[in-house]
């Protein structure tokens, strides 16, 4: 089963909106495998975000990432990566289609609520980045 990582972002933390996000999490579909709270030090976000070093917004970004606690989950479903990503919607939640993650509760661009990794490979990549093996036992079914 594919399985993707997805992050809860500060500004999802500090608007108490934990349970709501989880919810349209598992309402559609997703099985949470992993999941833990924790609070990202700035060079843990410069190097989880390391893709984005050149970009305009990194430098604002890892301030963000690392402003407050997070909640990383690991989620499994069937084509987990491109599901996740269509649940909650374009990086702006201005562009971000009705229904959405972000367009339901994100305030900005920056400040959208909620992570999703991209592809099966950087999923792997994101997966272990927050997780040992021992915390990715997979489901009973
Ligand atoms: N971001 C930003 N300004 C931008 C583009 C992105 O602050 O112009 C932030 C935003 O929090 C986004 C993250 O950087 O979620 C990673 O950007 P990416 O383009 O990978 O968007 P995503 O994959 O999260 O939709
Ligand atoms: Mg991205």
């Amino acid at each position: 089963m594919e399985r993707t990582l997805a992050i809860l972002k500060p500004d999802c933390v500090r608007k108490n909106l934990v349970g709501k996000v989880i919810s349209h999490i598992e309402s559609a579909g997703f099985k949470i495998v992993a999941m833990k709270m924790l609070k990202l030090t700035p060079e843990q976000a410069r190097a989880f975000y390391y893709v984005h070093r050149e970009r305009h917004f990194y430098n604002d970004l890892v301030n963000f990432m690392s402003s407050g606690k997070i909640v990383a989950l690991v989620l499994e479903k069937e084509n987990a990566v491109d599901d996740f990503r269509k649940l909650i919607g374009a990086t702006d939640p201005k562009e971000a289609e009705e229904g959405t993650i972000r367009r339901l509760y994100a305030d900005n661009k920056q400040e959208n609520i909620v992570h999703g990794s991209d592809s099966v490979e950087n999923a792997k990549i994101e997966i272990s980045f927050f997780f040992s093996q021992n915390e990715l036992i997979a489901n009973e079914t």
